[in-house]
């Protein structure tokens, strides 16, 4: 029996899969993309939103299932994106919450963008499990009709709980994310593009807890909805400056107009998943921002980025290679 990980290959389902190894727990991932399981993890490409006979009997013998597989991503505006969310976030959940057997217990990723921001950003107030949902954009209503096909699981006595989590960072971040887009930016000497502005504030989660947060809600068969939140806001200032720092540059930031669903701050009210449980995520933030920049060079060695400042240096446990273009980066910490 093993544990069903969808999404495997994607940000968060990675470090979900390595949560569930170190606890020694044997993993199935599914995804559409192919990736390469490690030891004790076994890996099944599928389009969940297709009917297939081995995703059904995979699920069927799950010890459980934590659903993350989605099409991610408020600001994406390609031409089709309405039916990618409809199809990945809504069918393809469906499909799983039909066809894992009732007495399986079911995390679904939903998303803090269901309360549709904290209010002005410089007072956001902490967005509560309870709270109406105001989903603004596509993305936050195809997980708000995502919790409601939980909602319909949960009715026919089904185990489900739903996890929305706030900004997750953290080694290998979706590409289009911010911060991962301003590393890739001042890595590569490029301007950074800053959406609305500097004073926009996040609740952002390390990807750590937030694995670690799934993985609790799978094994606690909680059949709630759970922030994974930290509760502290920061301005996204703080966040380009942390990047910049790290990466060792001068930023030039543009700002680029905003759109409504990208709102002003977001922040957690974390007792639900104190007392559900037993732990609150908390993000040591120039530590996190620490990780990802050091995990983008070790995975892109080749990258050519500006000169820095002389007392930088690489991570120790890959120094940089003559043939690549690398001319120093990363502060030591
Ligand atoms: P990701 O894009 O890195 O991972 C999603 C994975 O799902 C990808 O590997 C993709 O190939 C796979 N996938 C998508 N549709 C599929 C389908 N129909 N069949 C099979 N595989 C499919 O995204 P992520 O950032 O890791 O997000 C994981 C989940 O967490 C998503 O549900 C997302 O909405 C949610 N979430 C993420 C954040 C965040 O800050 N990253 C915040 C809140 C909620």
């Amino acid at each position: 029996m093993a544990v069903v990980v969808t999404g495997a290959a994607g940000f968060i389902g990675r470090q979900v899969v390595a949560t569930l190894r170190r606890l020694g727990r044997e993993v199935v991932g599914i995804d559409r993309r192919a990736w390469v399981p490690a030891p004790g993890e076994r890996s099944v490409v599928a389009d969940l939103a297709e009917r297939d006979p081995l995703v059904d009997r995979v699920l069927h013998d799950a010890d459980g299932v934590i659903h993350l597989a989605a099409c991610p991503g408020v600001r994406d505006r390609r031409p089709d994106i309405a039916v990618r969310r409809w199809r990945d976030n809504v069918v393809a959940g469906t499909r799983v919450l039909e066809t894992t057997p009732a007495a399986t217990p079911v995390v679904v990723a939903s998303s803090s963008s269901v309360y549709g921001g904290a209010g002005p950003a410089l007072r956001p107030r902490p967005c509560r499990e309870t709270d109406t949902l105001a989903p603004l954009g596509g993305y936050a209503w195809s997980k708000t009709a995502l919790e409601q096909r939980a909602a319909a699981r949960a009715a026919d006595g089904g185990l489900v709980g739903v996890a929305r989590p706030f900004t997750v960072a953290g080694e290998g971040q979706r590409p289009d994310m911010a911060i991962a887009t301003w590393i890739d930016a001042l890595l590569g000497g490029r301007t950074i593009v800053l959406f609305g502005s500097g004073a926009r504030r996040r609740d952002i989660t390390d990807v750590r807890d937030v694995a670690d947060g799934l993985v609790r809600m799978l094994d606690r068969r909680v059949t709630a909805t759970v922030n994974l939140g930290t509760g502290v806001t920061h301005p996204l200032d703080e966040v380009v400056a942390l990047v910049a720092q790290r990466c060792g540059v001068e930023p030039r930031v543009q700002v680029a107009q905003v759109a409504a669903e990208d709102v002003p701050a977001t922040r957690a009210d974390v007792e639900t998943c104190r007392r559900l449980l037993g732990f609150v995520p908390t993000t040591d933030l120039p530590a996190l921002i620490d990780r990802q920049v050091r995990a983008t060079v070790v995975a892109r060695p080749r990258m050519s980025w500006r000169v820095l400042p002389r007392r930088a240096s690489l991570p120790a446990t890959r120094p940089p290679a003559r043939s690549s273009r690398i001319e120093g980066v990363l502060p030591g910490r």
